[in-house]
């Protein structure tokens, strides 16, 4: 591409940035780079149309970025370990990790159906124990998260500044942590977990500082977009659903661990619904990617009215 052209489009790039709420041009932290997170899947089950499309959304800004020359890393992490796939796992009888593995390879798989270029890396929780427990201890240290009887680790949303500004959060009405019941523990019910100590019988945990267990979900973006971008990148995307209490999560805990922690630009995908409801695993309303008849062999159930909100 001429030098010229490169350029004048380069500047002309905007993105809509979720934190602003409008359209900035991108200006990369590095001249020439552009380091890129994407949240990714958990890994226990096919993927489905919904996560199509937040990976097509991401490879088309992948894409043209190659195009506009930049030096692109690109991150899209993997959760192999939650409690989805611990369920999972123990309903099936196998090991967690094994399970997640499987899925994990049949998600590239379907992201190579669809043509979608595979990320530069593509970090898994289980081999970043180390970092995430770094950055749990480091919060820790900065008095904004404690450990209570039992062995969980919960971040303190009341010492944490600007929680619930990115996502216009009401602390009152909204729990700000996971699909959990109340907990005396909590110094705040909106406190989340950022390790969770390991249930009797549970068939995989970690040892840590705390006692055994495994990383709460939020905690794994922090640390590995740290470990392998920095505490400062240019674009940090997922789909919209993440903006609360994803995302809002990860910049309280980024911040906690570490002040300078900056992302230039958030960004998000819309939703696919299937009959007006969010296409969603958990909610068993969903249709796998490889069942779409151009990718994959069978046609798409009758009556499901797909679509695409932007
Ligand atoms: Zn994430």
């Amino acid at each position: 591409m001429e030098k010229k052209n490169k350029c004048e489009l380069r500047e002309k790039l905007r993105l809509y940035n979720s934190m602003t709420k409008q359209k900035e041009v991108l200006k990369p932290l590095v001249e020439g780079k552009i380091r890129l997170y994407v949240c990714g899947v958990t890994a226990y089950d096919f993927s489905h149309l919904g996560h199509a499309r937040a990976s097509v959304a991401f490879d088309v800004l992948y894409r043209y970025l190659l195009h506009l020359e930049y030096d692109v890393t690109y991150v899209r992490n993997f959760t192999d370990i939650d409690d989805k796939i611990i369920d999972r796992a123990n309903a099936m009888r196998v090991d967690p990790l094994s399970l997640s593995d499987r899925f994990c390879r049949a998600y590239n798989e379907d992201m190579a159906d669809l043509q979608c270029l595979p990320p530069n890396l593509q970090p898994r929780v289980s081999d970043h124990m180390e970092q995430i427990k770094a950055m749990i201890q480091q919060i820790i240290d900065n008095d904004i998260a404690y450990k209570v009887d039992g062995g969980d680790v919960f971040f303190s949303v009341d010492r944490s500044p600007n929680y619930g500004q990115f996502s216009r959060q009401d602390l009152d009405n909204h729990r700000a942590g996971e699909r959990v019941a109340e907990d005396p523990r909590k110094l705040n019910q909106a406190d989340f977990a950022l390790w969770k100590a390991a249930k009797p019988g549970e068939p995989i945990s970690w040892e840590s500082p705390w006692g055994p267990g495994r990383p709460g979900w939020h905690i794994e973006c922090s640390a590995m977009s740290a470990h392998h971008l920095s505490h400062k990148f240019d674009i940090h995307g997922g789909g919209i659903d993440l903006i609360f209490p994803h995302h809002e999560n990860e910049i309280a805990q980024s911040r906690a661990a570490c002040a300078e922690a900056r992302i230039s630009c958030w960004m998000h995908n819309g939703l696919f619904t299937i009959n007006n409801q969010k296409m969603s695993k958990s909610d068993r309303n969903f249709i796998q990617i490889r069942y779409i008849p151009s990718v994959g062999c069978e046609t798409l159930p009758d009556k499901c009215a797909l679509s695409i909100s932007s």
